[in-house]
């Protein structure tokens, strides 16, 4: 057999992390192990976080050592760690082609949002985000996309995952750089690993997609994962849409509300998210809140306003803080909860729409000097 040391050189350990707990079973069984180890190894892995088999003290000794001569349970590396005044986290997390992507911790006072990026940058250039302006995209791996949850544990000391309750990492919204439904495969498998009751445990009422439009996907997305859907929406008319999300030329707006309409669960708990940016003197009359309301009608519906989030050299600007509130009373007049999401962790480019991997700005060798 292999020794440690020289599968360790030949790269030829396997990473655990983004296994679906079939194909989990299916490396072990290929170790001749039988099927409750499977049941073991999960719990350690994604219960109590452990990143090494010699933490697996239920299993013998020899056993932990033929595991790690075969496989690892890795985590992303983090190159840049940031705190914001107002107590929002975000990671630079690093991955080892060297590509970058950014998770965000928003903590409320007992339960948090952590944002998951599902790519590295992203294709849909919506005018107003700055992630549009980043050029170089790949999908994450389903373990890139779980690492993110299991690193955010890791800086939160969660781990084991709170009992009965929810820790301060509750919900997960699927909201950092990239399109989810562009990823597919590896989102759905990420937040089925996620959702896994005996280990990360997060339930899919408390998961969130946030999607451009990719219709086709939608339906997908209900019968395959169930979880809480939110639409970028952002415009009223699809002359503007075309421009704000450009994805809108291939997917306008008819169809993307005929999708919201067929997406399973629409009662009231289970609301679909309309997500709209407040641009100013774009899309924020009070002609286009009455439009908005008049277009969402008939979906179990809340909507998001969200304060455009500036960054340097965008080409807008945020509405002023009583178009905001007009747009909004319109909206609730209507019968739908238009919170304005707070920006959070702006001072840091945490917020919606700021999120670019720093090393594509700056080259990895200037930072580090
Ligand atoms: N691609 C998915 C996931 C990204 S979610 C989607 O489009 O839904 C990020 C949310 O922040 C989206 O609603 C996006 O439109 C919004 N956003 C992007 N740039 C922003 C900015 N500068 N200010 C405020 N919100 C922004």
């Amino acid at each position: 057999m292999a020794t440690l040391e020289a599968d360790i050189e030949a790269g030829a350990r396997r990473d655990l992390v983004g296994l679906s707990r079939a194909e989990l079973g299916a490396a072990l069984a290929g170790l001749d192990l039988p099927a409750f180890r499977t049941k073991q190894v999960w719990h350690w892995i994604y219960c109590r976080g452990a990143t090494e088999f010699d933490a697996m003290t239920t299993l013998a000794k020899p056993l932990r050592r033929r595991l790690a001569e075969h496989f690892t349970i890795s985590r992303p590396a983090v190159s840049k760690a940031q705190t914001a005044g107002d107590r929002t986290r975000k990671w630079l997390v690093a991955f080892p082609d060297g590509s970058e992507a950014e998770t965000v911790f928003i903590p409320e006072d007992d339960r948090g949002a952590l944002c998951v990026s599902s790519q590295v940058g992203c294709t849909l250039n919506c005018s107003f985000c700055h992630t549009g302006t980043q050029p170089w995209v790949r999908n994450l791996t389903a373990g890139e996309i779980v690492g993110q949850v299991m690193l955010a544990r890791d800086a939160l000391g969660e781990w084991p995952a709170a009992e009965g309750g929810q820790g301060l990492l509750s919900d997960i919204v699927l909201m950092g750089v990239g399109e989810p439904l562009y990823n597919y495969d590896n989102v759905v498998k990420a937040m089925n690993i996620v959702m896994d009751m005996e280990g990360i445990a997060i339930s899919r009422r408390r998961i969130t997609l946030s999607t451009a439009g990719v219709v086709p996907r939608i339906a997908d997305a209900g019968r395959d994962l169930g979880v809480r859907l939110a639409i970028s929406l952002h415009a009223v008319t699809d002359a503007l849409r075309d421009v704000l999300v450009p994805l809108n030329r291939r997917y306008p707006i008819a169809q993307l509300l005929a999708a919201c309409r067929d997406y399973p669960g629409g009662r009231n708990a289970r609301r679909i998210t309309f997500e709209y940016v407040m641009l100013r003197g774009v899309n924020d009359s009070e002609a286009d809140a009455r439009a908005l309301v008049r277009l969402v009608r008939g979906i179990p519906a809340k909507m998001n306003l969200i304060p455009f989030n500036p960054w340097p050299g965008a080409p807008f600007e945020c509405s002023t803080p009583r178009a905001i509130e007009r747009f909004a009373a319109i909206v609730n007049r209507a019968g739908y909860a238009s919170p304005v999401r707070t920006p959070r962790g702006r001072d840091i480019l945490a917020a919606c729409g700021q999120l670019k991997s720093a090393s594509l700005r700056v080259p990895a060798r200037a930072r580090a000097g």
